[in-house]
This record gives structure tokens, C-alpha cells and sequence, in this order.
């Protein structure tokens, strides 16, 4: 078996909030997700607990990722590498917002653990796959062993922590007596999650179907990606068999990534003032409305039991605060 270290508050609690199942007319768990740990929690630790334990077992002395200027991922892998004792260096793209704040939230934090920011414009991070290639080699030159992380920790590597957390979600039923979900929604972002809950969900029999809410991209694009990776998994591990059904849905992007519309934020405050769930303006927020949204179409049954995965990303809300003061007035 591959190695893997233990870097999660594990099992995450699966949480039945009441109030917010009345609000979105739908029997709601949350796995939370947002609380695999302290400042690295999130979705991301579940797919680094694979990789840091491969750049151990290599020997590693740098890690190279890269992501948007917000990046969940490039902040948990940031905190991680510290407490580990292994150099970072993160691959940030500029000007993702107009007001960006590109020292609060994840950034604050990026920069407070002592990783190397590398900021690149959003043409050179097109490349991304080139540029962390090329540092790398650049890196090895110099001596060092760089390990080299795709982006958002997506490949199947990665993919296979969200199996895992498919086996935990299971566990947590059985030990209830519950009967499995119809439905497991998520946000999608860079579709490694998405991989991993969709072969976890059939092979630990969690629910038939999932719906990944992409956040960036458009359906053709992630069901290309999700596809791939789920591929990738499969490849380091044989056991797994088919996915479970899967819809990709585009429709909850909002504006742009990073960008909630007005109806977006409205929801993301109401969320948070009815039940106490505190989701972000990147990727949970936009998720949880997609699931309001198919629910009114009749896309998601009304009553159906739904497990909505809470991935994180508070870090990206708090460098938000500028956008909602408008929703306080
Ligand atoms: C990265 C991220 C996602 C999306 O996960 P992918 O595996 O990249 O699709 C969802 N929510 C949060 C908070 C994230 O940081």
C-alpha cells in the first residue's frame, strides 16, 4: 500500500443542521470538511496527506503548487510543508478580483508560515503545468529535490483521499442506523474531489448519484478532467470499480470565479444567520445555491436525502470583507 500520512481530525463531524434542511426543502447531512484541522483545514489536506508522504518517502526538501491568488490549496500545502519542516513554494496568479486582496486571508497566512509566493499573470499561469515543471528542473539543478504538486492536489493520487472520505461517510451511517444519501453535492473546482467522491460513493455505497458544482470551467471541461482523474485513481488502485452517476452542473458559477452575483451573496448571508453554517464566496457558497437551484427545477427531489460536502475555504471569505459590506447595510 501506498503511504500516507495522518494529517486529519478524523472522522470529520456529519452534522444534520435542522433549520437549514427547512430552508433549502431538502433532508441535509454536512460533512465538514472544513474541519479536518486548524488554520490547514479544508478539503485539501485530505488529498496532501498522499502527497507529503510521497515527498517524504522520495526525500523531498521543496514543495512547488500553484493556484489562484486565494488558494485553499496552496495555503493548506504552505502549512503543511511548515510543520513538516519542507520549503514551499507557491505559484500564485495575480489580479483574479478587481479589489484583490492580495495580503489577507490565504495569503496572510501563505506568508506567515514563510512559504515563497512566485506570483505569475493569469497568461503564464495558462502554462501552469510548464511552470512548475521548469522550476522544478531549475530547483534540482541547484540540488535541491523539489516535489511537484498539480494544481488543487488534482490528479488520482490525490483523488484518493475523497475515496476514503466516501469510506468515512459510511462508517458514520452504519453507526447511526441511516439509510445512504440520494444525492452527495460538492463544489468542483479543479475535479479531484469530484473523482474521488464519485468512485468512493459506489464503492462504499454512500449514494447512487453526485453532483459536482464546478466553480470556474464549464460541464464539457470537468467531465473531461473528472473522468481522467477518476481514470488515474483506478490506475493506483485496482479494487476500485465504476463511478457512481454523475452530473456536472455550471449553472451556479456566478459572475466569475472568485465572484458571487448579488442573489449569491444574499444566499451565502442567509445561510449563515438561519443555521450558523458558514459557507465561502469561491466554492461552498456557490455549491450550496446550485443545490437550492436543481432542487426548484425539480432536478433534486424535494425531501431527498442530500450530503453536502463542506470543503473550507474560510480563508478566501475573510479576504472578502470588502464585497459584503454592501449586504450589511
Ligand atoms: C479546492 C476547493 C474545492 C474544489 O476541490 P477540487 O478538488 O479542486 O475540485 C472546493 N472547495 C474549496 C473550499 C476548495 O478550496
Amino acid at each position: 500500500m501506498r503511504p500516507r500520512l495522518d494529517l486529519i481530525h478524523r472522522p470529520t463531524p456529519l452534522v444534520v443542521p435542522a433549520r437549514l434542511s427547512e430552508l433549502l426543502g431538502v433532508d441535509l447531512s454536512i460533512k465538514r470538511d472544513d474541519a479536518t484541522g486548524g488554520a490547514e483545514a479544508g478539503n485539501k489536506v485530505r488529498k496532501l496527506e498522499w502527497f507529503l508522504a510521497d515527498a517524504l518517502a522520495t526525500k523531498s526538501t521543496v514543495v512547488i503548487t500553484c493556484g489562484g491568488t486565494q488558494s485553499n490549496h496552496a495555503r493548506s500545502t504552505a502549512i503543511l510543508c511548515a510543520s513538516l519542516g519542507l520549503r514551499s513554494i507557491l505559484f500564485l496568479r495575480r489580479g483574479d478580483l478587481k479589489d484583490e486582496d492580495a495580503t489577507g486571508g490565504n495569503v496572510l497566512l501563505d506568508r506567515l508560515v514563510g512559504a515563497e509566493i512566485r506570483w505569475i499573470d493569469a497568461a503564464a499561469y495558462a502554462d501552469r503545468t510548464s511552470v512548475l515543471a521548469n522550476a522544478a528542473r531549475e530547483l534540482a539543478e541547484s540540488g535541491e529535490r523539489p516535489y511537484v504538486i498539480p494544481e488543487g492536489g488534482s490528479n488520482g493520487l490525490g483523488s484518493l483521499g475523497y475515496v476514503d472520505a466516501m469510506r468515512e461517510v459510511k462508517a458514520q451511517l452504519d453507526a447511526s442506523s441511516a439509510p445512504r444519501f440520494d444525492v452527495v453535492a460538492h463544489a468542483c473546482g479543479s475535479g479531484g474531489t469530484a473523482a474521488g467522491i464519485v468512485l468512493g460513493a459506489r464503492q462504499h455505497d454512500v449514494a447512487k448519484q453526485v453532483w459536482s458544482f464546478a466553480v470556474c470551467n464549464d460541464r464539457a471541461y470537468f467531465e473531461a478532467a473528472i473522468a481522467r482523474i477518476a481514470a488515474e485513481a483506478k490506475a493506483l488502485d485496482p479494487d476500485l470499480g465504476a463511478p457512481a452517476d454523475l452530473v456536472v452542473d455550471d449553472r451556479a458559477r456566478g459572475p466569475r470565479y472568485g465572484i458571487m452575483s448579488e442573489e449569491q451573496r444574499a444566499f451565502l448571508v442567509l445561510v449563515a444567520r438561519t443555521s450558523g453554517v458558514v459557507l465561502d464566496p469561491v466554492y461552498t457558497g456557490k455549491a450550496l445555491f446550485g443545490v437550492v437551484r436543481a432542487v426548484e427545477r425539480g432536478e433534486i427531489a424535494k425531501g431527498a436525502r442530500v450530503l453536502f460536502v463542506h470543503t473550507g475555504g474560510l480563508p478566501g471569505l475573510l479576504a472578502q470583507s470588502a464585497t459584503f459590506e454592501k449586504d450589511f447595510a
